[in-house]
């Protein structure tokens, strides 16, 4: 058992309460009070936390990622790039990717994101190059699961390449048929779709420009079969607009509605240009969107239309996206850039601490069909980060220390995460793996990547 006792100010998601005790049992809050005598609990395994300066609140859900990318932040030849160049300079990296480059990049991306209050997460594994083992999504489980980490990978595809049409070359796609077996292999294998699952598949090709529409009707096929969800990326930028009108004659969100992706189990990443009769559908049909602020910043793709979303009742989570167009997995940095670019484009009544808290929590859990995790409640997974509110980017935010989880800070380290009961930071530092030495890999393998 854990006792966090005497917590500061504890944030449930449904309200702010000062002094309590919560008790973790296993990998669920088994309870919350004014006080809890630990000689008074049926075992003396019980470790005890001092939370008198610590802000508990439930872990934040992180809903879009390409783990790989940690290995490719920075990269000077497309720091000025919009997306489409972008991705044809990426993509001749990406083609060197091997089973090592990804079980250490799942380790840096699931790392930095524990470290700043992710609880869960998914990603959004695409590139299979040819000639390699193809168990690419296994190694990743493996990763993530080794840090700590709740996972909910999407077996991403690409179907069509450059002799088709589609943006990536030939030889890092994979056919329909390839794709379908192994996405069937991996929910067979892997999801569970039990309360307090660790692990659960979803389908994501990866866009309406790199995979064909009979895939994307095969794809949604495959996942009302298993009761599996459906993600990918749309409408993120004008480019990919007018791909799809050249192509299909057709918007994107009325090519996914033609392939049967709307619906309360399909999750879009960006989701940033969307008209008016756009937005209604989503809502009319519980489609969900992961906003990526950074991402949309960073690549210059747009401001998502995330207040008018909100207030028409439209899903939405928040997603870091990969780290080639972040150029991080910092959860809490993710947050206050979501505050930050909503009052800058819709002035100060755009977005409220709140919302985005909300966005970040029980948000994520909504798009990922959970409702075990995104508030702290009795029965539900002990998934819980604790923010230190003595360190001096805090100091003087005693007003409202949940508003300065959003407001406050550029060092987003959180002291603790628990995921399901068990530490997976610990004094701010990972406690499953060696961090120098899964810096020292990404490094290396950084390297070998480019210069391969
Ligand atoms: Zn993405």
């Amino acid at each position: 058992m854990i006792l966090l006792r005497g917590i500061r100010l504890l944030y449930t998601g449904l309200e702010e309460l000062s002094g309590k005790d919560l008790l973790i049992d296993g990998g669920r809050i088994e309870q919350i009070a004014d006080s809890i005598d630990p000689g008074k609990l049926p075992t003396r395994d019980v470790e005890i936390v001092d939370c008198s300066n610590l802000l508990v609140l439930p872990g934040f859900i992180n809903t879009h990622h390409h783990f790989y990318q940690t290995l490719q932040r920075c990269i000077p030849e497309v720091q000025d790039s919009p997306l489409f160049d972008w991705l044809v300079f990426l993509y001749e990296i990406w083609r060197n990717l091997d089973d090592e480059a990804i079980y250490w990049s799942t380790l840096v991306a699931c790392g930095e994101l524990a470290k700043t209050g992710c609880t869960t997460t998914t990603d959004n594994l695409y590139v299979f190059p040819r000639g390699v083992s193809g168990d690419f999504i296994d190694v990743e489980i493996e990763a993530a699961l080794k840090l700590g980490l709740r996972f909910h990978p999407t077996r991403g595809s690409m179907s069509r390449g450059r002799s088709k049409g589609g943006l990536p070359p030939d030889d890092v796609v994979q056919s329909g048929g390839e794709i379908l077996k192994d996405s069937e292999r991996l929910i067979q294998r892997y999801h569970n779709p039990e309360p307090g699952a660790m692990t659960r598949i979803a389908l994501g090709p990866c866009s309406p420009f790199s995979v064909s529409k009979e895939l994307l009707i095969e794809t949604r096929k495959l996942a009302s079969a298993y009761g599996v969800l459906l993600h990918t990326h749309l409408a993120e930028t004008q480019d990919e607009i007018a791909y799809c009108k050249d192509k299909y004659g057709k918007r994107p969100l009325a090519l996914m509605e033609e392939c049967g992706w709307l619906g309360d189990d399909v999750w879009f990443a960006h989701g940033i240009h969307f008209s008016d009769e756009e937005l209604q559908k989503l809502k009319d049909t519980h489609t969900g969107i992961c906003h990526c602020p950074t991402s949309n910043m960073r690549l210059g793709s747009g401001c998502a239309r995330i207040p008018e979303m909100l207030s028409l009742g439209v899903r939405v989570g928040l997603g870091v996206d990969g780290s080639a167009s972040n150029d991080s997995s910092d959860m809490l940095g993710e947050l206050r850039n979501c505050f930050l670019l909503h009052r800058l484009s819709g002035g100060s009544a755009a977005i409220t601490t709140r919302q985005v808290l909300e966005m970040a929590t029980t948000g994520g859990a909504s798009l990922l069909g959970r409702d075990d995790v995104g508030t702290l409640e009795i029965g539900k997974c002990a998934d819980i980060i604790g923010i230190d509110v003595s360190e001096i980017s805090r100091a003087g935010a005693v007003h409202d220390y949940l508003g300065s989880v959003v407001l406050c800070g550029s060092c987003h380290n959180v002291a603790f995460t628990i995921v399901n009961g068990k530490f997976v930071v610990r004094n701010g530092r990972l406690v499953n793996v060696d961090e120098d030495e899964v810096v020292a890999r990404a490094n290396e393998i950084a390297l070998r990547l480019r210069t391969k």
